[in-house]
């Protein structure tokens, strides 16, 4: 999958890939360090977030990273404090209505995630976009198998924005395994018609207002009746995911998913 190198030992090539390994490890594409990685790590001993991780994120980082299990909120996948319990919905998801069905999300952005997200987005390293896609695919097979869902669809951004930056991070997360698992995958039916402040320096209500139209269907026909998956880096406090699947509904698409690398949990 995604290329990730074929560390077996068994054959010529992985003898000599484990011997490029030994006078060239891998470094972490988090702090950089080079670390040591055993290939019996992909093997089973570990999770299979550690599995999916272990090549290209050092043990140190992920152990700072801390995936989303239950229990969470059924609908916006929110990790509730008390780890003991079943799934349900949270205060804010029976407060306030919701246009997706379900979110979730690998792990809490925190710690090594939001360094790895920063390096991602901002520093413009889109070699990250195969290791952080791979667990972002982790998740949706986690949650999702690819007969539920038509569709998928990254957040886009606005043209602007995209032409600044040079790549859509939330394509770059789903784009290669949604066309490796043979599931659409359209980065163009929705478009982000306008201009909004940066969601960041907002509160949780000025976040709904000033996405509030931000989107709209360029293919209308295309979402009709569909099941969607919506993909995003971050899901913060799910303004842009429930705008995007308000869209989407209103264009008469049966069902609206999220998945997101990170969920930002303020309490934490
Ligand atoms: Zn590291
Ligand atoms: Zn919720």
């Amino acid at each position: 999958m995604f290329g990730v190198r074929n560390r077996s030992h068994r054959t010529p090539l992985g003898i000599c890939r484990a011997f490029l390994d030994a006078v060239f490890p891998p470094s972490c594409v988090v702090c950089g360090r080079y670390y040591r990685f055993d290939p019996a790590d992909k093997g089973g001993n570990l999770s299979t977030f550690h599995q999916v991780a272990a090549p290209f994120i050092c043990g140190s980082c992920r152990s700072e990273i801390v995936r989303i299990d239950s229990p969470v909120c059924i609908q916006c996948g929110l990790p509730f404090i008390s780890r003991q319990g079943e799934d349900h919905l949270c205060g804010d998801c029976i407060k306030t209505k919701k246009h997706f069905r379900t979110a979730r999300a690998q792990a809490v952005y925190d710690g090594a995630l939001v360094k790895a997200i920063h390096i991602f987005k901002y520093g413009k390293k889109t070699r990250l976009a195969e290791p952080l896609g791979l667990l972002v695919c982790e998740t949706f097979f986690r949650f999702w198998d690819k007969e539920s869902i038509d569709l998928i669809i990254p957040v886009p951004l606005h043209i602007q924005r995209l032409r600044q930056r040079g790549f859509n991070q939330a394509a770059l997360l789903c784009s290669r395994w949604a066309d490796r698992n043979g599931i659409t995958y359209d980065a163009r039916v929705l478009k982000r018609q306008k201009k909004t402040l940066p969601q960041t320096t907002l509160t949780k209500k000025e976040r709904r207002k000033n996405i509030r139209g931000a989107f709209a269907l360029r293919f209308p026909q295309r979402v009709k009746g569909k099941r969607i998956l919506l993909v995003d880096d971050v899901y913060t406090t799910g303004s842009t995911v429930n705008e995007c699947a308000r869209v989407l509904k209103r264009g008469k698409a049966s069902a609206v998913d999220v998945l997101t690398l990170a969920r930002a949990v303020d309490r934490l």
